[in-house]
């Protein structure tokens, strides 16, 4: 495996979010509808080579859109996490003490350990983090 063909399987949306909030909310959802992320968002090549390859892609950076307004990613172990404990996703999975957990009940107080991101496998912490 060459070393352009590592670093373009390994580009995510961490490393697009400059040039993502260089644009409108609208902006970069058109450009996704279009599938035109070199005219409308001038991705460079590596980031549309990495969107070609990996359409999961193009969902992380909708969802990054719909909560960058309200939420800072950095806060979060994933784009994934943070959608889905915003209000966006009903607040599904929600953080006590550094755990995250999907929640079941509609009281809102039984959840679910998870022990990774559901949608990217990223590992989370499962032990309390009390401090
Ligand atoms: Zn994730």
């Amino acid at each position: 495996m060459n070393t352009n063909h590592s670093k373009k399987l390994n580009m995510q949306l961490v490393e697009l979010r400059e040039y993502l909030d260089l644009h409108s909310d609208d902006d970069i959802k058109n450009a996704i509808a279009k599938d035109d992320f070199a005219g409308l968002l001038h991705l460079p090549a590596s980031a549309r080579e990495a969107l070609a390859d990996s359409p999961d892609l193009c969902t992380d950076i909708w969802w990054y859109t719909e909560i960058r307004s309200e939420r800072d990613l950095d806060d979060f172990p994933c784009v994934h996490i943070a959608y889905a404990m915003s209000p966006k996703l009903n607040r599904v999975i929600k953080s006590s003490n550094g755990v995250f957990a999907i929640q079941y009940d509609d009281a809102r107080t039984e959840g679910i350990v998870i022990a990774c991101c559901p949608w990217c496998a990223k590992p989370l912490n499962t032990g309390a983090l009390l401090d």
